[in-house]
């Protein structure tokens, strides 16, 4: 009979040190980027479009540009296709720029121009996938909802699966297991109160791309060394 692809559910005796830590490294250790010093939904939600597959520096260039020339969403859903699609002139993978386009003139049709708070209504706009609807609910609104994109996700992984359970399932139906285990552990992870849901979330994506990164984890620098199961051994 084969072997079942599910990751068993990880044991949660180690969630508490491991958010403790994640915090208070956050606390010294995270950047002061231009989009953490906001709430606005709109502004968060440009720089969730622009930080896929961007990094971060460049991010840091383009973000402040397309702001000045669209600063709300308002100005955003009038403007022509050609002046988005200048505006992202360079960043690459100009799908993103058309959604956010579409997306502006969806919420001011639907919504009266106000960005949903809830993940499930963020995900039924165009180019929202479960990570940017966690996204923005959580650091645009303060709900206590998880994000799990790629980094996320490697950490949590890394943390509570350990070596075991880590190698990446040839099915699609593995993939998505996986994938609905992860999620469910992120949620289980996430304070309760949403200004410490912003920070857990805010930390958990610092974590795994200054410290638990792809190729060269840096366990020995690591906050959570001593709470996983793949750093320490
Ligand atoms: S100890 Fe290593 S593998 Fe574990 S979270 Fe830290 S960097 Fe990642």
């Amino acid at each position: 009979m084969p072997r079942s692809s599910t990751p068993r559910a990880p044991k949660l005796k180690n969630a508490q040190p491991f958010t403790r830590k994640v915090l208070a490294w956050y606390a010294r250790a995270g950047r002061d980027l231009p989009w953490r010093r906001t709430r606005d939904p709109y502004r968060v939600l440009v720089s969730e479009f622009m930080l896929q597959q961007t990094q971060v520096s460049r991010v840091r260039e383009y973000y402040p540009r397309f702001l000045e020339r669209f600063p709300d969403l308002g100005s955003l859903a009038r403007a022509p296709a050609r002046a988005v699609r200048e505006a992202w002139d360079g960043l690459g993978y100009y799908a993103r720029a058309r959604n956010l386009h579409e997306l502006a003139k969806c919420v001011t049709r639907r919504h009266d121009g106000t960005l949903p708070d809830e993940p499930e209504e963020l995900r039924e706009l165009p180019g929202v996938g479960p990570y940017t609807a966690g996204a923005v609910a959580s650091f645009a609104y303060e709900k206590p909802v998880p994000a799990v994109d790629t980094n996320v996700s490697r950490v949590l992984r890394r943390v509570f699966f350990g070596r075991a359970t880590l190698k990446d399932s040839l099915t699609v139906a593995g993939n998505v297991q996986r994938a609905t285990a992860v999620w469910g552990l992120a949620g289980k992870l996430v304070p309760k109160n949403g200004k410490r849901a912003w920070q857990f979330n805010q930390a958990m994506m610092e974590l795994g791309a200054l410290i638990c990164v792809a190729r060269k984890p840096k366990c020995p620098q690591c906050p959570v060394r001593a709470v996983c199961r793949t750093g320490k051994g």
